[in-house]
């Protein structure tokens, strides 16, 4: 299914040279330390707008709040100083309201806010009449209809140069993240919005410096559109976020190593061996599916037989059984047992559905 977003070209607005980099300090301290940290960026040529956060929306209280409304002219002359756009988060209208009267080139709706749809209806409100780029970040829970929420309020208000950040979610199973990237999200999106441009934010998912690289390399093998990271003149000083800021130079070696695949190649032989290779992958697809019902008939008969002997649905030993053969097997075929593990968890709740289905009858 696609949602109808009125979005212009990104080639004219974003960037004709992909991908699109924002950085610069999660929070503005002081003139002098973005002004530093813009210049450092600056010199190495490598970045399209100049990011930080004025107020800052902290989990807990007593953590630095942000500088509030004088940093906008910070931030401004900063981004005026080295010839760059300058980006902020708005998290109310009256955010909307400073930003643009400080000449703030570029907003976003942080994943705090974007959660809240009064909050994203108020800034759209804030937006009406306003020609500037917009991105909504993810909202911090992992719902994707949320998320296309917030982009079509800030749509429907007439910003027609939006974009979407993803910068991962809030999860029990971080796997060593600050927030889960859930991948799957963000490409989701893509399918459902595909004119929209999508930027990663590999900082709030990485929550470290080390994994930066990685997830922006990620990002741009999923064909993303840009990158936003986190950096700072002094990054060990840094009033938040700490860990996973920048420096510069660090951006520019992460940037430089970067590398942007193509995403289709005008080659005959390159294309008949791709075509060759997905034949069969839809044969096996095909297998599948027909096995998955033949397996399914087979659940029906016992719960047919379950229902005659009047015997209950789940058999936890049988279940376990299940799991441990497979997974074994999956061990011995070269296969994780975790994604295998996933696999017949679906499938037993699906059979569990059908056999409830037959006991009704
Ligand atoms: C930020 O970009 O500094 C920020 C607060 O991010 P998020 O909304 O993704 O937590
Ligand atoms: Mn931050």
């Amino acid at each position: 299914m696609k949602v109808e977003l009125n979005i212009e070209e990104k080639a004219n607005w974003l960037s004709s040279k992909t991908p699109f980099i924002i950085s610069g300090p999660c929070s503005v301290e002081s003139e002098e330390q973005v002004l530093t940290t813009a210049k450092d960026l600056a010199n190495n040529n490598q970045i399209n707008a100049l990011r930080g956060g004025i107020w800052k929306p902290r989990t807990r209280p007593n953590s630095f709040e942000g500088v509030g409304e004088v940093g906008l002219l910070w931030l401004k002359n900063a981004g005026l100083a080295v010839g760059l756009p300058v980006a902020t988060e708005v998290a109310k209208a009256e955010h909307v309201e400073a930003c643009l009267k400080a000449g703030i080139d570029m907003l976003w709706v942080g994943a705090r806010t974007a959660v809240n749809p009064f909050s994203v209806q108020e800034i759209a409100d804030a937006l009406k009449g306003v020609d500037i780029p917009v991105f909504v970040k993810n909202p911090v829970t992992p719902d994707l209809n949320l998320w296309i929420g917030a982009l079509e309020r800030i749509n429907a208000a007439g910003i027609s140069k939006l974009g979407a950040i993803h910068r991962g979610f809030t999860s029990h199973n971080k796997n060593g993240y600050r927030n889960a990237p859930m991948w799957e999200l963000p490409i989701d999106l893509k399918i459902q919005c595909p004119s929209l441009p999508i930027i990663c934010d590999p900082s709030h998912i990485s929550g470290s410096r080390e994994l930066i690289a990685k997830i922006s390399q990620k990002a741009m093998d999923l064909e993303m559109d840009g990158l936003m990271i986190e950096s700072h003149y002094n990054p060990d000083e840094a009033k938040s976020d700490v860990a996973q800021q920048i420096t510069p130079n660090n951006l520019n070696n992460i940037l430089n190593q970067l590398q942007i695949r193509r995403s289709d190649i005008d080659n005959k032989e390159f294309t008949n061996n791709l075509e060759r290779l997905r034949a069969i992958i839809d044969e096996i697809d095909e297998d599948i599916v027909n096995q998955f019902s033949n397996r399914m008939e087979m659940v029906e008969k016992i719960g047919e037989y379950k229902r005659d002997n009047d015997v209950v649905i789940l058999q936890l030993e049988r279940w376990e059984h299940i799991l441990k053969t497979r997974t074994e097997l999956a061990d011995k075929v070269g296969l994780s047992a975790d994604y295998i593990k996933k696999i017949l968890d679906i499938i037993h709740q699906e059979s569990i559905r059908i056999q409830t289905k037959v006991m009704n009858k």
